[in-house]
């Protein structure tokens, strides 16, 4: 068991870093507000003295709903420090889900912080609930935290926890069915985020300069992991939030990240931005031209608020092999994480020297990997989750009897260690044609279009294979233009020769059906971390599937 614990760093940096910058908050307008490390422990120690005062249960679990913020950081200790456990809601759930959540984890507190739908979040808070309005918070009646804080004093000494206390509950965002809480304790927490630390130490020097813009949502253990825990027992980091999707550009100039973690989905929306001003053609003239490519790459990181990245990464979902070679040739070479809520995103990554392209690359130090019969990835990490709340019975299904988690990913192991991910085995699905098509490689490929947003492979029981694709966010408000149309539909029956040339011939995709309607997390067929939901997806498309087969053409329009 590890002998320092995360809040046992953190009491160190609160002594020996008291007056460096730790988190930069924007709260609009031009105001930005810097807190040290001091100011930091301060209210939370404060914050820590109101909530034990409350008299709630060791180990009762406190809610928070909240986008990124200082304040989810500083409440997040105070949590810790009072004794209790930490539930982090998704900003964008719905009533329903945040009322499942405050039931199942019986949270005895919530707070409440910034948040875009209040309205559509606040009926599924059970009556009764006790909450603390956040700074940032909408409107609201409940107490501040400004208030409580200022009228209370800091917590005394260094509260302690022991090692298998649990630190949080992560309820996963599940692409089916309702979500499930992740228990994670205080000491394989802390493990995890040393090993982080670690690895990034190793990659950057321990020396660097860490500055980062936490924006991918706290309530998913890979920015808590990557950001939150591995920050507190890092110490010499400075975080910046966001203000809001329209600053992002700006929200990036201020923070000039030296380290960049985001999502595939996201990682495609920056290209696709750099595009709409120099088309690829243009950009490739002139990133071929000596001296003046280089200065055509500094402008383009630049413009993105990346000329500053020692380290960038993509992780959370699959990442096609052209979109990294895309950036690498502005420099800028991603690396690709593997993790999961329940090993506390803690498993596999790519390295500068193994780095195959379509492989996740190797195991962290201290993680064990292996593949059973049917090739699902078993791991056992550092970080590996205690179990799922109040669900033992699913704790047995998901364990092997020496202790490997089954995470349900397909893979495969190159000779020297590396992995490369092959499918779900539970999203495997059974065409006609009598054998198992995995569809998130396939989705891989024609997700290499710059034309494509997301897409979707399904047809199970049909008599062969399709994708649903929905087309990139620049293009969509032109399809009204016939021509713009033509090329869309050739550039699709061509991702389609180029799929099936590739493929077995039970996976074969007979059309490519062009969706609706994009797929969001607010119309409920994206998760929180935009994967997306499969189950929810076929639900919407059941009516027509089988007109669309009837259909003769390879690019249907739905
Ligand atoms: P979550 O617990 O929400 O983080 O989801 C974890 C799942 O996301 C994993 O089991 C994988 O299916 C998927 N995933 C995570 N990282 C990657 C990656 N680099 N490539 C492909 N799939 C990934």
């Amino acid at each position: 068991m590890a002998s320092k614990l995360i809040l046992d760093y953190v009491y160190e940096h609160e002594t020996n870093r008291a007056n460096q910058v730790y988190m930069t908050q924007p709260f609009g307008g031009d105001k930005v507000v810097d807190y040290t490390w001091g100011q930091t422990m301060d209210q939370a120690r404060r914050m820590a003295t109101h909530l034990k005062a409350q008299g709630f249960a060791p180990g009762s679990r406190i809610a928070i709903l909240s986008k990124n913020t200082a304040h989810f950081m500083m409440a997040e200790l105070a949590i810790w420090m009072a004794g209790y456990t930490t539930v982090a809601i998704f900003p964008t759930e719905g009533a329903d889900t945040v009322n499942y959540v405050l039931t199942h984890s019986e949270a005895s507190l919530l707070f409440v912080g910034k948040l875009d739908t209040w309205d559509q979040q606040k009926g599924g808070i059970p009556a009764g609930l006790p909450c603390i309005a956040l700074p940032l918070a909408p409107k609201t009646s409940y107490e501040t935290w400004d208030s409580i804080v200022s009228k209370t004093q800091p917590i005394a000494g260094k509260p302690a926890r022991k090692g298998d206390d649990i630190m949080f509950i992560m309820y996963t965002s599940g692409s089916t069915g309702t979500p499930k809480g992740v228990m994670h304790s205080f000491a394989r927490g802390t493990a995890a985020s040393e090993g982080i630390v670690a690895y990034q130490e190793k990659e950057l020097g321990k020396g660097f300069e860490y500055r980062v813009l936490s924006y991918l949502p706290l309530a998913h253990i890979f920015e808590r992991a990557w950001v939150g825990c591995s920050g507190f027992v890092m110490g010499r980091g400075r975080i910046y939030f966001a203000e809001s999707l329209d600053t992002f550009v700006q929200d990036l100039q201020r923070a000039r990240p030296t380290v960049f973690i985001s999502v595939p989905r996201l990682w495609l929306k920056f290209q696709q931005g750099v595009l709409a001003k120099m088309p690829q053609k243009k950009l490739d003239r002139l990133l071929g031209i000596p001296i003046l490519g280089g200065i055509v790459k500094k402008k383009v990181r630049q413009k993105l608020g990346l000329n500053d990245v020692k380290m960038a990464g993509s992780g959370s979902a699959p990442i096609p092999p052209s979109l990294l070679d895309w950036y690498r040739r502005l420099d800028l070479h991603l690396v690709e994480g593997y993790g999961m809520t329940e090993d506390f995103a803690y498993s596999h990554t790519t390295t500068k020297t193994q780095q195959l392209p379509g492989y996740v690359g190797i195991t962290f130090p201290g993680v064990e990997r292996r593949l059973d019969e049917q090739g699902q990835v078993l791991i056992k990490s550092p970080g590996t989750m205690v179990g799922y709340y109040k669900q033992p019975e699913l704790d047995k299904e998901v364990f092997t009897a020496d202790g490997f988690f089954q995470t349900g990913d397909k893979g495969e192991v190159s000779k020297d260690g590396q992995l490369k991910l092959t499918g779900r085995t539970k999203e495997l699905f059974k065409t006609a044609k009598g054998k198992y098509v995995a569809p998130a490689p396939i989705e891989n490929m024609i997700n290499e279009s710059s034309m494509v947003e997301l897409s979707m492979v399904s047809g199970i029981g049909q008599s062969a294979a399709y994708a649903l694709v929905v087309p990139s966010e620049a293009l969509r408000p032109q399809l009204k233009d016939p021509a713009v149309k033509a090329s869309f539909e050739a550039e699709m029956k061509a991702v389609l020769d180029r799929v099936n040339a590739k493929v077995a011939d039970y996976e074969q995709l007979r059309m490519i059906v062009v969706a609706k309607e994009p797929w969001s997390i607010d119309n409920g067929q994206l998760t929180p971390t935009m994967k997306i939901k499969r189950a929810k997806i076929e639900a919407n498309v059941a009516g027509a599937v089988d007109k669309w087969y009837e259909t003769k053409g390879a690019v249907i329009w739905s």
